[in-house]
C-alpha cells in the first residue's frame, strides 16, 4: 500500500516537481480539473500586461508589425505542432476548437465530394457532433453523420465514408483512439480524419504525422493552460494544403489581405485557414504557457501523469474500495504508441454529482459528467505524488461521514 511517505519522497526525486511554482494555483486546493479549464503561468499577467502597455501604449496600430502581432497565430503554431507531432507550417493558432472543427470538416467534405458520410462515435464531445448536423445541414447536400460505438471504429469505415471525425481521448472515460490504425483504415476506405486533440495535446506526447492524420483541431485551455477562452488551433497535412479550402473565407485567409481586392483569393499554405485579425490578448496568453511546456519533456510528462493516474487508481480502491466505485478508464495507460489511456481517470458512482460537491467543498476540485461519471484530472507540470495521497484521504472522510447525503449538494449547477 502507497503511504504518504511514499509520496512524498516520489516528489523530492520528481525532476518536473520545480514546476508547480510557476503556475498560479490557490492555497489549500487540490486542482483536479486542469483537463477542462487549466491554470495559468505566473508570467500570463504579466505578458498580458506589457502586451497593452508596453506593445499596445507605443506603438498603437503599429504593434501589427513592431511586435508581431500579426504573425503569432502562424508563429505560435509551429510552436504548438512540436508539441502534436506536426511539421512547420502545418498547424494555425486560431478561432475557437468548434469553430476549427466546422472549417476543417467543411474542407475535407469538399475533398471527398462523391460521398456524404461523416463517421464519428457517440461517446464523442457533443459541440464535434452538433458542428457536423449544423454544417449538413447547411451544405443541404445530403450528408449524414453516422454514429457507432467507440469499438466498432474500424468495422464501419466503409467506401461512403467521406470523413471520419473522432475526438482521440474520450472525454469521459480518457480512453485513447489508435490513432495511426484508425487512420490507415480510413485512407485504405478513400476516407479522409479530422482529429479533436482537446483532450490530448499537452497530456501526452501526439504523433499526428507519423499517424499520417489529414486534419485537427485543439484546445489551448485544458491541458495547454493558455487561460478561460483561450486560442484553439488547427492543422491541416501538408499535402492537403494546395486543394483544401475552408468556407470561413475571412480577410486575413487572403492571399493579399491588404490589397483590399473585392474577390477572394485563398492564401498559399495554413494562412488560408485564418479567417479574421488575431486575438492577441489570449495569444499572449498562450505564448506564456507554451514557454513552460518548451522547458518540460512531453515524455517526462507522460510518464509523470501515467505515475500519477496509476497511483490514484490504486489508492481509490485500496481506500475507498467498499464505497461502490466503479473504474471507467483503461486500467492500462501506455508509454509508447498505441496509447490507451489519456491524463485523466474516471469513476462511476451513482452518487457521483454530489460527492464531487463534497470534495469541492474540501478543497479537491474535479468534475462530474452526466449520467455518473467523478472526472480526474492529472496534471503532471503542478500536481504532486502528496497531492493525489490527500485527494483520496478527502475522498476516503467524504465517503465515510457520508457527506454526499445532503440535498445541498444535490442542485445541479449550471457549469458542471
Ligand atoms: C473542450 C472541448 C471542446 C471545446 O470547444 P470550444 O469550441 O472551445 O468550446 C471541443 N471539443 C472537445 C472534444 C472538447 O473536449
Amino acid at each position: 500500500m502507497a503511504t504518504k511517505q511514499m509520496c512524498d519522497s516520489w516528489d523530492r526525486a520528481d525532476s518536473l516537481a520545480e514546476f508547480r511554482d510557476r503556475f498560479i494555483l490557490p492555497d489549500g486546493v487540490i486542482y483536479l480539473d486542469g483537463n477542462s479549464l487549466g491554470p495559468v503561468p505566473k508570467t500570463t499577467p504579466g505578458r498580458v500586461a506589457n502586451m497593452i502597455e508596453q506593445e499596445g501604449g507605443a506603438h498603437l496600430i503599429g504593434g501589427w508589425l513592431a511586435d508581431g502581432w500579426m504573425e503569432k497565430p502562424l508563429i505560435l503554431g509551429d510552436r504548438v505542432a512540436k508539441l502534436i507531432g506536426a511539421g512547420p507550417g502545418e498547424v494555425a493558432v486560431v478561432d475557437t476548437t468548434s469553430i476549427n472543427l466546422f472549417k476543417l470538416l467543411a474542407a475535407a467534405l469538399r475533398l471527398r465530394p462523391e460521398r456524404r458520410i461523416i463517421l464519428s462515435n457517440h461517446e464523442n464531445f457533443p459541440t464535434d457532433l452538433y458542428m457536423a448536423q449544423g454544417l449538413s445541414a447547411w451544405l443541404d447536400q445530403g450528408h449524414e453523420l453516422r454514429l457507432v460505438d467507440e469499438s466498432q471504429i474500424e468495422a464501419a469505415i466503409g467506401d461512403d465514408v467521406a470523413v471520419v471525425m473522432l475526438t482521440q481521448t474520450n472525454f469521459k472515460t480518457g480512453r485513447v483512439l489508435d490513432m495511426a490504425a484508425i487512420t490507415e483504415a480510413a485512407h485504405r476506405a478513400g476516407a479522409l480524419t479530422l482529429w479533436d486533440l482537446a483532450h490530448s495535446a499537452g497530456a501526452f506526447p501526439v504523433a499526428l504525422n507519423t499517424a499520417k492524420a489529414d486534419f485537427a483541431v485543439g484546445c489551448s485551455y485544458k491541458y495547454l493552460n493558455a487561460g478561460p477562452g483561450g486560442p484553439a488551433f488547427l492543422f491541416v497535412a501538408e499535402r492537403h494544403q494546395a486543394l483544401a479550402e475552408q468556407p470561413l473565407t475571412g480577410w486575413l485567409g487572403h492571399e493579399n489581405p491588404f490589397a483590399f481586392e473585392t474577390s477572394y483569393r485563398p492564401a498559399v499554405g495554413i494562412r488560408r485557414h485564418v479567417c479574421s485579425s488575431p486575438g492577441v490578448l489570449g495569444l499572449v496568453a498562450f505564448e506564456a504557457a507554451l514557454e513552460i511546456f518548451e522547458a518540460a519533456d512531453i515524455n517526462d510528462l507522460r510518464a509523470k501523469s501515467n505515475a500519477l493516474c496509476d497511483l490514484f487508481i490504486t489508492l481509490v480502491e485500496e481506500r475507498c474500495g467498499d464505497f461502490g466505485f466503479e473504474l471507467l478508464s483503461p486500467r492500462q495507460a501506455g508509454l509508447v504508441e498505441p496509447l490507451l489511456r489519456g491524463s485523466q481517470v474516471s469513476f462511476a458512482h451513482p452518487e457521483g454529482y454530489a460527492i464531487i460537491q463534497a470534495l469541492i467543498r474540501r478543497g479537491v476540485i474535479g468534475d462530474f459528467r452526466d449520467p455518473h461519471v467523478l472526472r480526474f484530472g492529472f496534471a503532471p507540470l503542478y500536481l504532486r505524488y502528496g497531492d493525489v495521497y490527500d485527494a483520496v484521504d478527502q475522498l476516503r472522510q467524504v465517503m465515510d461521514g457520508r457527506e454526499w447525503d445532503d440535498h445541498s449538494l444535490k442542485e445541479r449547477a449550471a457549469v458542471t
